[in-house]
């Protein structure tokens, strides 16, 4: 049985890249969370000209060696409205932040180092070359990749593309995630269940982790336990970038899945995670559609999706570069292994005596939907014998950027 980095692995080596469809162009208001679909090149010098970065005089460094030098005064540059006239030897010009720096000047003393006597200024220092001065090209040159295809935009990246021109830019289409519950105990949430059934969660659940990886959910509602029922809603499934099915995973005589996926050509590699929650997970391929099959229970569906699913979800729509999914973490308080199985747990995050410290949230198990109010992280902890102790190291990533339920907290 496979480890889930052994299972990562597979997922990443198997998943088709980027979908067929051709880019789409997205308006800079709505490209975070969308994908880069195309080199963007700065077509200006940014920035476009050497600017003052401060209200002072520009002026030559050679010519304010030290404290104490005079300078004649003579013209004014502000943001817009460059000076007219060069910097003469001995001269200086009265300059705004923003200004373009007159020819003849290299450098700009501030304002408040320089008293003003007449129409000369004493200086109170040396001013050194390129003092207070942003040198066109400096941050990015013309004809340089500001942003390399496969960049995930975010809101960070709004500034930049509006200062290239770029009011829209060439992304990928969003992944098309199909997403189907199997379950004879199951009614849609919006029903009242009778005696032995219960509310579906799953579909609603995954589509907003879909939703917010970058993906557009493609719900195929509720089927039954009936391999027909299920065969033909997976036939549509597997037709979309991803199609993830939930329940009827594992190997019980209600379990369809598994035959499922096999009947419709799929080809599974890997039926089974050593992992708890989330065993019974399987993941195949048919052509470049990436189909999951997650177990039923809300909490190992919840997890297998943030281990497995949405990183196939984020190379499927084009991201080049992901952050690890992991980082480590002090554990709070002690933990007890599983002989067979690494655990990915619910936990909470936070900083303790400015350490990144993980706690287990506590479960009554992978049924209970309510740990995750407690939660902002999944831990792992690795199989093995007696207990993880306080004080070591283990493997966590945020769930919903770090913030769960009521906890307020910044990503490391
Ligand atoms: P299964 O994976 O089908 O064996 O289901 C495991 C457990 O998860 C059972 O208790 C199911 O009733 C429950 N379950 C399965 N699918 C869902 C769903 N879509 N929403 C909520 N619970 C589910
Ligand atoms: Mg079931």
């Amino acid at each position: 049985m496979l480890s889930i980095d052994e299972a990562l692995a597979v997922v990443r080596e198997r998943t088709a890249a980027c979908s067929g469809r051709p880019a789409e162009s997205a308006p800079l208001s709505e490209a975070a969370g969308r994908i880069l679909a195309e080199d963007v090149r700065a077509d200006v010098d940014l920035p476009p000209f050497s600017r003052s970065t401060m209200d002072g005089y520009a002026l030559r460094a050679e010519d304010a060696p030290a404290a104490g030098v005079e300078l004649m005064i003579s013209g004014e540059a502000a943001a817009g409205r460059p000076g007219r006239e060069q910097v003469w030897r001995g001269s200086a010009m009265r300059i705004f932040t923003g200004a373009p720096l007159p020819d003849g000047a290299d450098s700009v003393v501030k304002l408040e180092d320089a008293a003003l006597h007449g129409d000369r200024i004493r200086l109170a220092g040396a001013v050194h070359p390129g003092e207070n001065v942003a040198l066109q090209g400096e941050d990015l040159a013309r004809g340089a990749v500001a942003l390399p295809r496969g960049t995930a935009l975010s809101t960070a990246h709004a500034g930049l593309l509006a200062a290239l021109g770029r009011g829209s830019v060439p992304v990928f289409p969003r992944p098309r995630v199909a997403i189907l519950a199997t379950g004879s105990e199951l009614v849609e949430a919006d029903a009242r269940p009778g005696p032995g059934m219960i509310r579906e969660s799953n579909g609603a659940a995954l589509a907003v982790l879909v939703a917010q990886a970058g993906g557009t959910p493609v719900m195929l509602g509720v089927a039954a336990d009936d391999p027909e029922v299920i065969r033909a809603r997976a036939e549509a499934g597997l037709g979309n970038d991803l199609f993830l099915l939930t329940g009827g995973s594992s190997v019980g005589d209600y379990d369809f899945t598994p035959r499922v996926l096999a009947n419709l050509g799929v080809q599974v590699h890997f039926a089974r995670v050593r992992l708890k929650p989330g065993m019974p997970t399987i993941f195949g391929t048919r052509g470049d559609c990436a189909a999951f099959g997650l177990p039923g229970n809300p909490i190992s569906c919840f997890v297998v999706f943030h281990l497995l699913v949405r990183p196939a979800l984020l190379l499927r729509a084009g991201v080049e570069r992901t952050a690890p999914l992991f980082f480590p973490a002090r554990l709070g308080a002690a933990v007890r292994r599983l002989a067979e199985r690494d655990q990915c747990l619910p936990a909470l995050l936070a900083l303790e005596d400015g350490e990144w410290t993980v706690r287990f949230a506590g479960w009554h198990g992978s049924g209970d939907l309510t740990c995750l109010n407690r939660a902002n992280a999944l831990m792992l902890v690795p199989r093995g014998p007696g207990e993880v102790e306080a004080g070591e190291r283990v493997r966590v990533t945020p769930i919903d950027g770090g913030r769960g339920g009521d906890v307020s907290l910044g990503v490391p």
